[in-house]
């Protein structure tokens, strides 16, 4: 059996509201989003998710924080992120951004170069919910990108039939062939997860492996599965 090890944490925005409980993320985001108060929230979210990293002393992890079109489509965005980690030193390598397919085809030659300084100065890159957004699939080599997220789903379904287990076969040959990262997002049960492994798909996220957790947890998650002295890769 071969070994399973924590190797980062994507950080999940929470609202737990003084009357109304915890309200999930897509009852909030989309009006965050509408009002333009994304580009705020998102970049606290960045800057707490350096934080927390810090302060857990994972800097063996990487920790990946998901962009909103919004935020991204900012004047200020480039400025805000290289900024935020000059104030919070985290070593920029520990920090991947995740975008969706349709913020990077929005508007090629811009993305291009907000992603070129950004991957410069070592931050990286990733796709999220691959496979979900408008296919052009021409971005795919001319941006600077690390990772691709196989959107979840495809994976949901991996079990049932060919047509999602073809889809992920070929991201994932595609995908490496590229020269990136692949991982599977929503895994859920060891049949998705044994799949994945015949596929050759060496990183997984999901409710198998953890539902979100805070993150003194993720840090008792990551001691336990990992040890104690060895926390990276
Ligand atoms: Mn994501």
């Amino acid at each position: 059996m071969r070994k399973t090890k924590i190797i980062g944490a994507e950080g999940l925005l929470r609202w737990r509201h003084p009357q109304r409980g915890l309200i999930p993320p897509a009852d909030f985001i989309p009006l965050l989003e509408e009002t333009g108060l994304i580009v705020n929230v998102g970049e606290w979210v960045i800057r707490q998710a350096c934080k927390d990293f810090l302060a857990a002393e994972l800097l063996g992890l990487r920790v990946s924080v998901n962009v909103s079109g919004v935020q991204f489509n900012d004047a200020d965005f480039l400025a805000q992120v290289t900024e935020l980690i000059i104030e919070e030193s985290l070593p920029a390598k520990a920090l991947e951004l995740e975008l969706t397919e349709n913020i990077v085809i929005n508007d090629p030659l811009a993305t291009a170069e907000i992603l070129n300084t950004l991957h410069g100065l070592g931050m990286r890159i990733a796709i999220d919910d691959f496979g979900t957004g408008y296919s052009s699939l021409a971005y795919l080599k001319s941006l600077p990108l690390d990772v691709l997220k196989i959107d979840q789903s495809f994976i949901r379904d991996l079990t049932d039939g060919h047509g999602n287990r073809a889809i992920v076969e070929a991201s994932i040959s595609l995908g490496k062939k590229l020269g990136l990262e692949i991982v599977a997002e929503g895994v859920e049960t060891l049949a998705q997860l044994e799949i994945l492994r015949q596929l050759d798909c060496e990183y997984a996220q999901g409710y198998y492996i953890s539902k979100p957790v805070p993150k003194a947890e993720f840090i008792d998650l990551v001691i336990a599965m990992n040890g104690l002295s060895e926390t990276s890769t």
